[in-house]
């Protein structure tokens, strides 16, 4: 019998799966076979962790035959896969980089193991650009992935992995991890729903690290509900990221309430900016419009220091990334050169061997920039500008409820298309700032452009720890819009699509 998953949300598989439809080990099966079969046109699995999910299933199915429902978790049967920055144990992470090939997960994430624990069924581990450095999937050691949208399009990155899988239907939740705009940009990309909730609401323990003051952890899903149930099994507290905060609250509970009296920010510069795409402008205005009608209160917003934010995070981004990878010395862990003569020629052979060159080119720029007398000149001044931005925001959101910007300036680019590492930088423009500052972000899919055909997600932009209001905002857009769709050519035929 064929489920008819691809076209299934999360909450659908584990109702079936409560209600005795199917068992998890269908479940399991079905996904794998979709993964085996389709993802050969789109690689967005870097490994399948097939022994791995048939033993989730397995245990699921015990549970569920012992009469156990109600200890069966928040996901149970539910297909989850993850960006291979996240340690699982029987998986590799590689963070899609040729230093580490072949590493084993010593642990799991934390991440990752609440999802494990919530019942999921883990698929395995998703693509990504290397150390998650760019905004294509193209740096990954192992190829790109294609976008299941137009497959010599890019999926967006750094997590075009995770996007990528959910689009085509491959799986219905998929953990990113966004330092710039990483889980947004792709969502946006791949039209799918795409969470970066606040820092520091869901812990960063056993994710590789990039930046460590921006990164953070948050799912990608077809529907904003999906989203919420991820968050609610993600966020909280973990004694292992002391940044990672105890605020529990049911992600889900307003949802459905409408925008009615919500107060919606735009920011006129974010409109205005060169190299915004006017189908993309046109999709930001357009929702915009949906959701005066649908009764909230439109407002312009200032954030006067954004304009800075590009400069700082590419200060930032590589200071914290040149001395997180000062980690990969092939002493202790990473890909090592045989045969070197010297200590120092054994660094310098293996970490010019096992990084790529935006990983080479984000290291050298770290160091550079941290260096005796041009660390006053810039990261000083980073630092500075960082907390105008966070100030601007708190001023925002004195104002306003939720912010409603562009995520990317276009639509999906083509694979080899920006050769050029500082214009495929441009494609966070809108979307650093929210790292830099703290607060919550999410792209939301709000059908496809009208120019490229292709999917155009908007960014919601939540004050800090108030991320239930940009999911309010998504809810009442995905019913405008419709739920996000499995991209053309990978639904199954059950759904009939
Ligand atoms: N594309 C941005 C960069 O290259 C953001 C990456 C990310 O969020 N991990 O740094």
């Amino acid at each position: 019998m064929m489920l008819g998953l691809a076209s299934m949300t999360a909450r659908e598989i584990r109702a079936g799966l409560l209600a005795g439809e199917f068992s998890a080990i269908e479940i399991a099966r079905e996904a794998l076979e979709r993964v085996e079969r389709e993802d050969v046109r789109v690689r967005a699995f870097l490994e399948v962790s097939k022994k791995l999910a048939l033993e989730a299933a397995a245990r699921i199915d015990a549970a569920v035959a012992a009469g156990r429902i109600l200890e069966l978790g928040p996901l149970a049967g539910v297909p989850v896969a993850f960006k291979d920055n996240m340690n699982l144990v029987g998986t590799h992470t590689t963070c899609a980089s040729k230093m580490l090939d072949g590493y084993a997960s010593p642990y799991t994430a934390t991440c990752v193991q609440r999802c494990l624990d919530a019942g999921c069924i883990p698929l395995g581990k998703l693509n990504m650009d290397e150390f998650a450095f760019g905004s294509s999937t193209e740096s990954s050691a192992f190829g790109p992935t294609r976008n299941p949208w137009d497959l010599d399009r890019v999926p967006g990155g750094s997590s075009g992995g995770s996007a990528a899988a959910v689009a085509a239907g491959l799986s219905p939740l998929a953990l990113g991890s966004d330092t710039g705009g990483s889980i947004r940009q792709p969502g946006s990309f791949c039209g799918v729903v795409a969470v970066k909730p606040t820092y520091g609401a869901v812990s960063r323990y056993g994710v590789v690290a990039f930046g460590s003051s921006l990164d953070q952890v948050g799912p990608l899903a077809r529907t904003v509900e999906d989203a919420a149930l991820a968050l609610n099994v993600l966020a909280g507290h973990d004694e292992r990221d002391c940044m990672s905060q105890d605020r529990r609250v049911d992600f889900t509970a307003n949802l459905g309430e409408g925008v009615a009296g919500m107060r919606i920010g735009l920011v006129r510069s974010f409109m205005s900016a060169e190299g915004l795409s006017s189908e993309v402008r046109a999709k930001v205005e357009e929702a915009a419009a949906k959701l005066e009608a649908a009764g909230a209160k439109l407002e312009e917003v200032e954030l006067p220091h954004v304009k800075a934010a590009m400069s700082a995070y590419y200060v930032l981004g590589p200071c914290e990334a040149y001395s997180n990878l000062s980690r990969f010395d092939a002493v202790r862990y990473g890909h090592r050169t045989p045969g070197c003569e010297s200590l120092a020629e054994q660094y310098e052979a293996s970490r010019a061997e096992g990084f790529g060159p935006e990983a080479r080119r984000r290291i050298m720029l770290g160091c550079y920039l941290l260096s005796s007398g041009v660390y006053d000149r810039y990261y000083y001044r980073a630092q500075q500008i960082r907390t105008l931005i966070t100030r601007d925001y708190a001023e925002a959101f004195g104002k306003v409820d939720c912010i409603l910007a562009p995520v990317a300036p276009t639509t999906a680019f083509g694979i080899g298309e920006i050769g050029d590492p500082t214009e495929m930088y441009l494609a966070d423009m809108f979307t650093t700032s929210i790292n830099i500052a703290g607060n919550g972000g999410m792209s939301m899919p709000v059908g496809l452009g009208c120019e490229s055909g292709l999917p155009v997600g908007v960014q919601l932009i939540a004050p800090a720890f108030r991320d239930e209001n940009m999911l309010r905002v998504a809810a009442a857009l995905e019913r405008e819009y419709g739920a996000a769709l499995v991209a053309p050519g990978f639904a199954d035929e059950r759904a009939g699509e």
